[in-house]
């Protein structure tokens, strides 16, 4: 690993700022996703050219320490040689065959050796995909329409799933999206996260009515957000007496707080799971899964349809069983310790500097509220002082420190973070803080 004193830090990034002028004509508000065009904090978004170990490089030669890790997939770090010589080894045998492999088979196998509760799986290309899948297979065994889900939780951009939800919708502002029709929304009920009240409440209300309640098994997408004590178990209990799924939705949990994910922590079973970003190893490809019995419900051995022309992609499943494989138990302890330096960092800057803040965990992800108060769910974040992040962000990406570009969204390690890497964020942090104190909510 190449060490920091060669990183050069460009202040004004002139080759990200001349590629996102021409993509801004070619691709709608110049990025694949929205979070990425850095509307939230202001600025150009860098341009990525590569990236190795805990490092990112940009199209101007600047280097970063990356806290985003692809917003979590990299759990290895990038480039991993394992990885990079499966993937290979991968697309030497032929990019796709519309067949299944054997690959996929032992994909399904680790998945399901580490999550008890999941017996089948059935590959995807993306969460989205995955939780749209999995609503669907809930209607269908359930013969009900109604989905509950919680505010400030993000399941991907399904249109019955975009309610006040978290990720880009939060850092954008909205309250859903325009192109969802009332009636998909009319089918989807927003409650506040981490009050199993309102659960009860509602059920009690139109239970007969509600096919899932679906919910990020530790919230990640309006920031850092675990469950309170008894809240998944809550929503176990009173799905399973109403007759209703539970569908865990560990796309960003899953095999990166614990080789089992979100369930390994708090072993409270869902009826249906939903994988994504580490099972990639960062390529597109994702699951979702459940009991066997329940899974039997999926075309062709059951009614509930589909389908995907590249699911299960041969170099897409290498990526995702070889970063499994080599997520061993000294990957979690790594990412753990990790996660905890960081925070202890950051929050001895922010203290420095006199900031009221809460760094929060949900087991290894963290983030960053600019609060005296605990934040539980969507409306804590949402009273944050926001308004402190981008001087915080800009000042930690000056100094060589990729945080991510909104103050909704979760900060993720990676297990290759070194003492090279924490002596760059431990420079830039004196700074951040001080301009995150100097920040004013009209600057
Ligand atoms: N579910 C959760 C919890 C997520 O965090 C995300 C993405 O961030 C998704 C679903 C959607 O996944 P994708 O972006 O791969 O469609």
């Amino acid at each position: 690993m190449s060490s920091p004193s060669t990183r050069v830090v460009s202040k004004v990034p002139e080759v990200s700022s001349r590629l996102f002028e021409r993509a801004g004509a070619a691709i709608p508000g110049g990025v694949n996703s929205p979070v990425r065009a850095f509307s939230a904090v202001g600025g150009t978004p860098r341009f990525m050219v590569s990236a190795q170990g805990p490092w990112l490089t940009d199209a101007d030669g600047a280097r970063y320490v990356d806290l985003v890790c692809s917003w979590g997939p990299m759990v290895l770090g990038h480039a991993h040689p394992a990885v990079v010589e499966a993937v290979q080894a991968a697309a030497t045998h032929g990019l796709s065959f519309g067949a299944p492999t054997p690959g996929e088979v032992e994909l399904a196998e680790e998945i399901l050796g580490r999550v008890a509760p999941v017996e089948q799986v059935r590959l995807v290309n993306s969460g989205t995909e995955a939780t749209m899948s999995a609503i669907r297979l809930a209607r269908g065994i359930t013969g009900r329409s109604v989905v509950v889900k919680f505010a400030g939780c993000y399941h991907g951009h399904v249109d019955a799933l975009l309610a006040e939800a978290g990720s880009g919708v939060a850092t954008f502002g909205l309250p859903t999206s325009p192109g969802v029709t009332g009636a998909s929304a009319a089918d989807t009920i927003v409650l506040p996260y981490n009050d199993i009240e309102a659960v009860r409440a509602v059920f009690a209300a139109r239970g007969p009515e509600i096919a899932c309640v679906i919910t990020e098994a530790a919230a990640g997408n309006m920031g850092a957000v675990a469950p309170v004590p008894g809240f998944n178990a809550g929503l176990r209990e009173i799905t399973r007496e109403h007759g209703a799924m539970l569908v865990m939705d560990e796309v960003m949990t899953g095999f990166r707080v614990s080789a089992a994910g979100w369930y390994g922590l708090d072993g409270v079973a869902g009826d249906l799971y939903t994988f994504g970003k580490v099972m990639s190893g960062g390529l597109p490809a994702a699951a979702f899964g459940g009991s066997r019995e329940h899974m039997s419900y999926l075309a062709p051995a059951g009614p509930v349809y589909q389908a995907g022309t590249l699911s299960g992609n041969p170099v897409a499943v290498a990526a995702g069983l070889a970063t499994l494989r080599a997520a061993d138990a000294s990957v979690y302890a790594a990412l753990d310790a990790n996660s905890r330096r960081l925070g202890g960092l950051i929050g001895d800057a922010l203290t420095g500097a006199g900031v009221a803040h809460r760094v929060q965990y949900a087991g290894n992800l963290l983030s960053v509220f600019f609060t005296a108060d605990e934040v539980v769910d969507y409306a804590g974040a949402r009273a944050a002082e926001t308004f402190r992040f981008p001087a915080f962000f800009h000042a930690l990406l000056d100094r060589g420190v990729y945080a991510p570009p909104s103050a909704f969204e979760a900060w993720f390690v990676s297990a290759a973070l070194d003492d090279d890497a924490f002596s760059v964020v431990a420079d830039a942090l004196p700074a951040a803080a001080a301009a995150a104190a100097a920040a004013t909510p009209a600057s």
